[in-house]
This record gives structure tokens, sequence and C-alpha cells, in this order.
């Protein structure tokens, strides 16, 4: 069966007619000289949006992650993030073999915690202890359910590891979705933190690439774990001018994608035995428990699959579905309806 509603990620939009002419006609270089200008051109403008002094491209949001952790620890240091986090789960155990470094994490709710959670986690001196070094958050929080950290929490948060002396990194894989639900600019967002990037191949739907951003200085030793992880490329100009062409046409219509995700909110709410998990829906995702509908996620999955839409399963019983670009009201629709269909057939 063809799939013809994919809510599984909003990493699966695919570029544009628009997008691929914009990317054909991009001026390359050699990227790793600092010759693409297209690549250069993206960079300046993740710098001035974020509002930091520098930034580097990089193919991936994980080698972002990767490298931000690699300057900013030394092996046996401890980097404090939810137990959401992404670095935590989806990272293959990155910083510990690339960095040497412990996670500890945090029980936030929905992804977001407190600045008492960080002060009560960070190790006092003492030559036993792990040295804590760095703070990571998420924004928004992917696996608390599309998160929007608010702005003062941020502050809070911050402000702890950075009177104690942390670095702190935001793994702002889906910023512009905080961004644009919130109203809050994203330098603002960024501010706080010695680190912070975006994705492109999220929910701004270009096909490969996020920039990294920090100061002069941190960005210069980013470059050199970038050559030694393999980052480094050539004429990447080519996948860069997606990201030029997605900051200047896919930012705003992000908007879009919260509005569906409420509405397909509203619809799987409404089936019997399904409870949205958690029940507010701050940007692209909803994630919903199926335990009382008699089929556990997996079986949920399958069926949906056999009507053409694709939903995952984020455990046994529980389900993600992401809003993004190659989904519309009429998509959504059909989501809730087969999904009624599925549940009511569990009966
Ligand atoms: C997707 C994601 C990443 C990793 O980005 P990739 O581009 O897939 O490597 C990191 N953090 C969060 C929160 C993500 O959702």
């Amino acid at each position: 069966m063809k799939i013809e509603v994919d809510l599984y990620s909003d990493t699966i939009t695919r570029p544009t007619p628009e997008m691929r002419a914009f990317m054909a006609a991009a001026e390359v270089g050699n990227e790793q000289a600092g010759e693409d200008p297209t690549v250069n051109r993206l960079c300046a403008m993740v710098a001035e949006l974020l509002g930091k002094e520098a930034a580097v491209y990089l193919p991936s949001g994980t080698m972002c992650n990767e490298i931000a952790y690699r300057v900013h620890c030394r092996p046996g240091d401890e980097i404090i993030l939810d137990r959401t986090g992404h670095a935590v789960h989806f990272e293959t155990g990155g910083p510990a073999a690339l960095s040497g470094a412990m996670l500890r994490t945090l029980d936030g709710e929905r992804g977001v915690f407190t600045g008492d959670q960080v002060r009560a986690a960070i190790r006092t001196a003492d030559r036993h202890h792990p040295r804590s070094r760095v703070l990571s958050v998420e924004n928004t929080c992917n696996m608390g359910g599309g998160t929007v950290w608010p702005l003062a929490r941020i502050h809070e948060v911050t402000a702890v590891a950075r009177e104690h002396g942390l670095a702190t990194h935001l793994d702002g894989a889906r910023l512009l979705n905080a961004v644009v639900a919130s109203g809050v600019a994203a330098r603002d967002f960024a501010a706080p933190f010695d680190s912070a990037w975006i994705d492109f191949s999220k929910g701004l739907g270009a096909p490969v690439g996020a920039v990294l951003a920090g100061s002069a200085a941190f960005i210069d030793e980013a470059w050199r774990w970038k050559h030694q992880f393999g980052g480094a490329m050539r004429q990447a100009g080519v996948i860069a001018a997606a990201c030029v062409y997605a900051l200047d046409n896919h930012v705003e219509r992000l908007a879009e994608d919260h509005e569906n995700a409420r509405m397909l909110a509203r619809g799987i709410g409404q089936i019997p035995g399904i409870v949205l998990d958690p029940e507010v829906i701050d940007t692209n995702m909803v994630f919903f428990d199926v335990s009382a509908t008699g089929r556990d996620a997996r079986s949920v999955r399958e069926r949906l699959l056999e009507r053409g839409v694709r939903i995952g399963a984020n455990g046994a019983m529980r389900m993600r579905a992401v809003t993004h670009l190659d989904v519309d009201r009429a998509g959504v629709e059909a989501a809730v309806a087969a999904l009624r269909e599925v549940v009511d057939g569990a009966a």
C-alpha cells in the first residue's frame, strides 16, 4: 500500500520544485577551504539569526551536537540534559564514543527542567566526581512532545550553569518551530548559550544540513572536529542553497504545521481509547497513548499503513504523529479517519 499521508516525521519532507531550482542555480566553491559563496552566505544568515559571531555548515544535526560536545568536554566530563534528550537516545552513544563524556539526565516535565534540578545535578568539586561541564537544552523538545521552552526558564537554567562555570549548548533542531509558536526571536532563545544550532532537514524542508553557531573561537575549534569527523565538504553550495531557500521561504509557514497538529490532536483526542500524551500541543508533534484501544502501538501502526497512513510507534503503547510541509489539512482529516477505523475495528 502506498503511503498517502506520512506523519512519521518532519524529516521526510522533499525539496519543492522551487527549492530544487534554487539549488540548481547555486554558486559553489570548495567548502572546506571557505570558498563556497553559498555556504558562506548560509553561515552568515544563521549567525545573524542566532546572534552569534560565527557559524559552520554541517551535514547533520547529530554532528552539530557531537562537535559542540567535543569542543566543550574532555574525557570524563559530564553533560547535563533532560532524560528525553536526542543525544541520550538517538546518537548511538556519540558523546561517550567521541568525547568520552558522561550524560547526567534530569527528569523534566515534557522535556523542560528547572534551575533547581540543574543545581542539584551539578557536581561539587571533589576528585572522585566527574566534572560537570555542559548544560544542554533541547528547544523544541522532541520526545517531550514538541515542547517550547519558556524563555524565562531558559534564563533560569542557563544562569545556574554559568554560575558554576558550565558551558551551555542549545540543540535547536526545531528552534524555528519554537520561534514561530512563541513569537520569541531566535536570537533571544539562543543568547544565553555558548553554542546553538538549527536543523534544515526537519520542518524547514531542505534535504540535508544543519548549521552550528557560536563565538569565533568556538567555531574555529568546531572546524577542527568537522574535519576529523569527516564533515568537511567540497561544492556544498548545492545543498546549502536549499537551506538558504528554506530560511527565506519556509519559516513562517511552520505556523501551518502547528495549526495542522492542533487539528490532528482535536480529531485524535475524540477517538475513544486514545489519550493524548502530552495533551498540550505546542508545535508540530502529537504524541498519544493507545493502551485503552485494545491494540498496541505496533498493531495500530501496521493497520494504519494498510490504509495508507504512516504514524510512528515510539514505545509499546505510545505513538508520534508529526505535521510538516508535505501534509495538508485533507491529509490530517484522512489520518484521523483511518485511525478511527483502526481503533473501532479493535472493539
Ligand atoms: C533530529 C534531531 C537531531 C539530529 O539531527 P539530524 O539532522 O537528524 O542528525 C538532534 N536533536 C533533535 C532534538 C532532533 O530532533
